[in-house]
């Protein structure tokens, strides 16, 4: 449903990204990894319509949306949790959410639906309906951003650092409800600092290095593959499972010259920048 062609995407004078490929089919869960400054972000804003790629396209559906606001691509069901939240503190739970529905708010019957799905989905936001968001943990703030980029049932969801700075067992209930969302059908196109968390969960991935896709292949064959994933993510989880045969992951031409043109030693994170923040 969701298919970038080449895309080049500047800021100014920088150039951020550099023909950037990637595609996402309809119920997929598809991993976009990176070290910092990869273009994560950027890759996922493009999509939104934050930003206009300079050349290539942004397809939905086989639409060219490259260039499109994002209130526009969002009304073709694509929703951006972003990082950060972007919530709106002194509000409450419950009218972030009604304006989490706002594109859809002339379809009144639905709203009462949807609040009783996310509440299904995250129970503990019932239980802090009318909290000023700005008053929630952490982890229930981004309970609500999850909940808020839901209530236009998207059928494509960009997300964008869901972990970022919460407890584990936040973190893990944040991707069972990602997980039941995508089993309802929703595409998840995910960014994630934590690479095991993003592989288990997901069945491809790409990997961005320097504005280009390094690495596309089964997130089961990169899981596979620390040493791959290493050469562009920089250190491993401490856990990382141990590759009995090289990984058939396929590295792109943009990898190939990389590697050729910069040699590292091991241990050299010179040239691999780490993906924690
Ligand atoms: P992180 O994991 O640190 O969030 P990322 O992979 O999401 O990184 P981006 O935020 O997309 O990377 O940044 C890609 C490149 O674009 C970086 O070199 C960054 O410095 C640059 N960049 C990002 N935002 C801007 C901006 N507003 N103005 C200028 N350059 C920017």
């Amino acid at each position: 449903m969701l298919e970038l062609d080449a895309i080049d995407v500047h800021y100014g004078p920088v150039q951020a990204l550099f023909g950037v490929s990637l595609r996402v089919e309809a119920g997929e869960m598809v991993a976009l990894l990176g070290a910092n400054g990869a273009g994560k972000t950027t890759t996922l804003r493009t999509i939104s319509g934050l930003l206009a790629p300079a050349r290539g396209a942004v397809r939905v559906d086989g639409r060219d949306i490259g260039g499109l606001p994002p209130q526009k691509v969002v009304r073709l069901g694509v929703a951006h949790l972003p990082e950060g939240r972007e919530l709106f503190p002194e509000l409450t739970v419950l009218e972030n959410l009604r304006l989490g529905y706002w594109s859809r708010r002339k379809e009144h019957a639905g709203f009462r639906s949807k609040l009783d799905h996310v509440f299904d989905l995250l129970p503990r936001l019932k239980e802090r309906i009318g909290q000023a968001s700005g008053t929630l943990s952490g982890g229930e703030q981004q309970m609500l951003a999850v909940a808020r980029a839901l209530m236009i049932s998207p059928r494509l969801l960009l997300v964008d650092e869901l972990s970022l700075g919460l407890a584990p067992i936040i973190v893990g209930s944040l991707f069972d409800a990602l997980a039941e969302v995508n089993r309802e059908g929703t595409a998840i196109l995910l960014v994630e600092q934590f690479v095991h968390l993003a592989l288990q969960h997901t069945s491809r991935a790409y990997v961005l290095g320097k504005g280009e896709v390094v690495i596309e292949g089964a997130s089961s064959e990169l899981l596979a593959s620390p040493e791959l994933m290493a050469a562009y993510l920089g250190e491993m989880e401490a856990d990382a499972p141990p590759a009995p045969e090289p990984a058939p992951a396929k590295r792109t031409a943009a990898a190939r010259k990389r590697t050729r043109s910069a040699p590292k030693a091991k241990g050299d994170r010179s040239a691999a920048p780490r993906s924690s923040k």
